[in-house]
């Protein structure tokens, strides 16, 4: 079977495990003639002040996203009626070679907002895209098809990135990667919105640049001002102007590290499910994410392949939805008993078997997977008690029974060249994977652990803390504590990882600097730092 119809096969299955998903998505892909639609209105402004975006390129096209907005941080300011736009998808930037067209509805069910998959487009062609409003014209995007199945594409560029606290640090990495030529696709694995309160002064730990527009978010009026102000960023408009991408989410999007049913303060289960509902439609409404990804209540399906032709598979993995509560209560902290559950799980038995599944089919040289929290173990110590290994529960770390699972599956199944891609803690890492820590099996796959946007300010390059971690795990081999992302251009015989960084956010102009280079040659689990 080829990549397409099994990618296909893919998400079919996954409507076939929850009819309710493939319903949706018929529903939403055609028109709605019994919804009201009316004129569109003469607007007293830019109708397209959250700018466009682009998203889940296929072979056959990619998925783009706007929303009308008249009023972005306050109800919008829409009639409460469907409006119908057009849309195009051009060769060039002038659109003069129109590749698609078409005419989609914007509801006030979404919030004005619209998604629409285009089709029939090129494998591995860029094109520009645009929507038009009565009079109003939309700024034009640029995107990118993924390369056809059996296409043997000679490099992809990415860009992994995420952890964009609003109040502790200017977007200005969004600006630069905005700047990045020729990216294939940024992955951005979450913490898009924090949904915290305004500061005013101290952003928790952290000086507050600016501020946030209401008291912590919990209803999804609000959890939609707080996506608008957070995409009224001219930094951040920019890169989804300038690339497609691959959305996760992580904790922030619904509230600080909740863990399938269970809240990370407290909140009754019956409760965050109301509070995740309201995250996940804000979410969905504000992303440029497939129809039939339309969260059903407090679930969403995140989970998701992607195939870059004979050159990478890339699984985008949930590791939040479906996961065991953090054992021995959160935070960093000496094991408990509870860690060595030997039936815990981060994934959950679905999206487990659904990845092994992926991963033992996988025949592209780069096994790449997309997700959230550190897989690689990170014993941290402690200043007071230099002797006894610390774990951060958020982690892998809390879940070794899982780690194992899916490092030894990568082993026997000789996974090629597993390559993990993370965010979270807010600070640059690369390291090797191993099946077990504690005896000295060789590794069988890379992590390169992204810094954050712009959460936790200025940063500095190490400290204390995280000298400890280097010296105490000696399979890790980087750190650094600037803001930034990571670059990874990968061909069939090696893959180059660069931690770019800016020097600070605090203030705007911030010069794009690289922290360090690493080559990972393919069949060789193993960081060679060049750079
Ligand atoms: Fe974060
Ligand atoms: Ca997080």
């Amino acid at each position: 079977m080829d990549s397409v119809a099994r990618h296909i096969l893919d998400l079919s299955r996954r409507g076939l495990l929850r009819g309710a998903t493939a319903m949706a998505a018929l529903a939403a892909t055609r028109p709605v003639f019994a919804q009201r639609v009316v004129p569109m209105p003469v607007f007293q402004s830019d109708p397209f002040p959250l700018g466009v975006a682009s998203g889940d390129p296929w072979p056959d096209g990619v998925v783009i996203w706007t929303q009308l907005s008249q009023d972005p941080l306050g109800d919008g300011g829409m009639p409460p009626a469907a409006l119908e736009l057009r849309w195009e998808v051009a060769e060039d930037e002038g659109f003069t070679r129109i590749a698609a067209r078409g005419a989609a509805l914007a509801k006030p069910e979404l919030n004005h907002s619209l998604r629409v998959e285009v089709t029939g487009l090129r494998p591995s062609a860029t094109y520009h895209y645009r929507f038009i409003a009565g009079g109003a014209a939309s700024p034009v995007g640029r995107t990118r098809t993924a390369p056809a199945p059996n296409a043997r594409p000679a490099r992809m560029r990415f860009v992994s990135a995420g952890c964009q606290h609003y109040e502790q640090g200017l977007f200005t990495a969004w600006r630069h990667v905005a700047g990045e030529p020729d990216l294939d696709f940024v992955f951005h694995y979450g913490d898009y919105i924090y949904e915290r309160g305004a500061s005013v002064g101290r952003s928790g730990n952290f000086p507050a640049i600016r501020s946030h527009n209401s008291p912590e978010v919990r209803t999804l009026e609000a959890y939609r001002r707080r996506y608008a102000l957070y995409q009224l960023d001219p930094d951040l408009r920019a890169a989804h102007h300038a690339h497609p991408f691959l959305m996760s989410f992580d904790d922030h999007e619904v509230e600080n590290n909740w863990a399938s049913v269970t809240s990370g303060r407290g909140t009754p289960p019956e409760q965050l499910a109301l509070r995740k509902a309201a995250a996940f439609q804000a979410w969905y409404e504000a992303m440029p994410l497939r129809p039939s990804q339309v969260p059903q209540g407090p679930d969403i399906l995140a989970h998701r392949g992607f195939q870059w032709g004979t050159l990478a598979s890339v699984s985008v993995l949930d590791t939040r939805s479906f996961r065991d509560d953090q054992p021995c209560g959160d935070g960093v902290k000496p094991a408990c008993d509870e860690v060595l559950n030997p039936a815990a799980h981060v994934l959950g038995p679905a999206q487990e078997a659904w990845l092994f599944g992926r991963l033992a089919q996988a025949e592209a040289v780069w096994s790449i997977l997309a997700q959230q929290v550190m897989m690689m173990r990170r014993d941290v110590g402690g200043a007071d008690a230099e002797d006894h290994p610390r774990y951060d529960m958020d982690k892998w770390d809390a879940y070794p029974a899982a780690r194992a699972r899916l490092l030894n599956h990568v082993r026997q199944a000789r996974v090629p060249n597993l390559t993990v891609l993370t965010g979270d803690i807010h600070t640059a890492w690369a390291g090797t994977l191993r099946p077990d820590y504690d005896r000295d099996g060789p590794a069988v796959g890379v992590e390169f652990v992204s810094t954050s946007m712009s959460s936790a300010g200025d940063g500095r390059e190490i400290w204390a803390g995280p000298q400890r971690a280097l010296d105490r795990n000696p399979h890790i081999a980087f750190f650094n504590g600037r803001r930034g992302y990571t670059l990874i251009e990968a061909d069939e015989r090696r893959m180059e990882t660069r931690f770019r960084a800016v020097p600070y956010v605090s203030r705007p102009g911030a010069p794009l600097e690289d922290r360090a280079r690493f080559m990972v040659e393919a069949g060789r689990a193993e960081l060679i730092r060049v750079g």
